[in-house]
């Protein structure tokens, strides 16, 4: 059978290795997974409480419209509701743009070491994937990216992806950043400004702005969020998307009317009210993020800054070896070889004793693993 190069070249994504294969491989009793950016806590309890209510109707199909899921966004987001649509995840939604707004060989931009999900998607609609390098400080080229979608027609980019703040390197763009880019790019018919903002809620740095604020303003702009972090609900599935409802309309078209479930949708209407948990899991994954930065700091490890819940930090030695001398000790963090890092590790936020260990376990193989030049 003939299939495009674009699919037979894709690799498989790796996912975070899971905590029952690695105590089964290894035979570990007590393991950590610090590898997918997930909530330590556990998922919003008013979530849970609203699923274990909603059990009893899962004869019935969801409704596609979503309607009281999207009145609590309406409302909690202050975005009217034609302007709102969901996903099984923000990764759906970013799969179905791709595939509403591509045909194949045009093309779709973002930076490098990019959240993975656009080279995916990308790859799966039979796109090209176009990457500006870093700024010296591994924050996304704004300025570049703008300058190359104007200095490439040829390219037809038709979607830029601006991951804000980036996995997984956990740095951001500022306010004045975007502000510059919606000013060469903003108002535009022949490209979208997708703007994925999975961590915003861990955000603390007081030059950031959320997209949000912009909806209305800048016409070609779409924002994406997902309640796979702040509000645990990563099995769950469902993602926000903030669009014109130009936008909405096509995409309502081309997802599956019952793409995200029943389950999905009521606990995320619970989820985004829960302000007691949200507050939770800020302080949980900012006190996990200073710890981690204090630590590696002693352990005369560079990392980057990181504003979500997560911190990508050079290992100097091959990240491998690291990765599975850490996995012996019931510790699961995430390599990144597959955004070119290959000496790089990301660790998510856990509890505090999940924290320490992954500290510890860090502190005791790294002596064990010769140092790259
Ligand atoms: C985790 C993450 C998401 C969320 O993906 P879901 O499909 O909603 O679980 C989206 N964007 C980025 C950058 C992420 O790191």
């Amino acid at each position: 059978m003939k299939v495009s190069p674009e699919i037979l070249n894709m690799t498989p994504y790796k996912a975070g290795k899971p905590i029952s294969e690695t105590q089964r491989e290894f035979g570990l009793k007590t393991v950590y997974k610090l590898a997918s950016n997930e909530n330590p806590l556990g998922p919003s309890p008013k979530a849970l409480a609203a699923v274990r209510a909603a059990l009893d109707r899962q004869h019935l199909y969801p409704d596609p419209s979503a309607y009281d899921l999207l009145s609590v966004l309406q409302r909690v987001w202050k975005i009217p509701r034609e302007n709102l649509s969901l996903g099984n995840g923000s990764d759906e939604i970013i799969d179905l743009l791709c595939r509403i707004y591509c045909e194949p060989h045009d093309s779709v931009l973002t930076s490098q070491a990019a959240f993975q999900a656009y080279q995916v998607s990308a790859d799966a609609n039979r796109l090209r994937l176009r990457q500006t390098p870093l700024t010296p400080d591994w924050r996304f080229d704004l300025k570049a990216m703008a300058d190359h979608f104007l200095s490439h027609p040829e390219q037809n980019i038709r979607l830029i992806f601006v991951a804000n703040p980036n996995n997984p390197t956990g740095t951001y763009n500022t306010r004045a950043e975007l502000e510059e880019f919606f000013a060469r790019v903003g108002g535009r018919d022949d490209v979208l400004l997708v703007f994925d903002e999975a961590y915003n809620e861990f955000v603390r740095a007081d030059d950031y702005a959320s997209t949000m604020e912009y909806f209305g303003k800048v016409s070609n702009l779409v924002v994406l969020r997902t309640f796979s972090k702040t509000y645990g609900l990563a099995g769950f599935r469902v993602g926000g998307l903030v669009a014109p409802t130009s936008v909405i309309d096509l995409y309502n078209r081309v997802r599956k009317p019952f793409n995200v479930n029943d389950l999905a949708q009521v606990a995320a209407a619970a989820a985004v009210e829960d302000h007691e948990f949200i507050d939770k899991s800020r302080r949980i994954a900012w006190d996990g993020v200073d710890y981690f930065s204090k630590e590696l700091t002693r352990l005369g490890l560079k990392f980057l800054p990181s504003q979500g819940n997560f911190v990508l930090f050079d290992t100097e030695r091959d990240s491998l070896k690291v990765y599975e001398a850490l996995l012996r000790k019931g510790i699961i963090l995430r390599p990144v070889l597959n955004y070119q890092l290959p000496r790089h590790l990301r660790m998510s936020t856990g509890l505090p004793e999940e924290n320490r260990a992954a500290v510890k376990a860090l502190e005791e193989v790294l002596p064990t693993i010769p140092k790259l030049s």
